[in-house]
């Protein structure tokens, strides 16, 4: 939302920005004469308003956006960046623990034997 709203607001910054050049390059002609200065001041402060809105909007957006991750397993509401819920990331910390504590054993016995 608050790209779009600076994306537009910057659009019609330049567009005025062209206008303006054009009605101060051809002056006198038609096209001048088509383009009022007021419409011009409107058409700006527009832009800038836009401009304006889109970066409130913006920072909005980062202060309340609630990123949220789910378990790889159960689907449950995590924080972002995480892979596992606090019970799965124990359990599969636990079973790792097991399986290198078993692998230890298993390369100990033969020596001990
Ligand atoms: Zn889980």
């Amino acid at each position: 939302m608050a790209s779009i709203l600076l994306r537009y607001g910057l659009w019609v910054v330049l567009i005025v920005l062209v206008a303006y050049v054009l009605r101060e390059t051809f002056e006198g002609q038609a096209f001048a004469e088509m383009v009022s200065g007021s419409l011009l001041e409107k058409a700006g402060a527009l832009g800038l308003l836009l401009i304006a809105a889109g970066a409130v909007v913006g920072i909005f957006e980062k202060l309340f956006s609630k990123k949220h991750s789910r378990c790889a397993i159960c689907k449950q509401k995590i924080a972002y960046g995480e892979i596992y819920c606090r019970a799965h990331l124990r359990e599969i910390l636990s079973d790792e623990h097991d399986r290198l504590h078993k692998t230890q054993t298993q390369l100990r016995r033969p020596r001990g034997l």
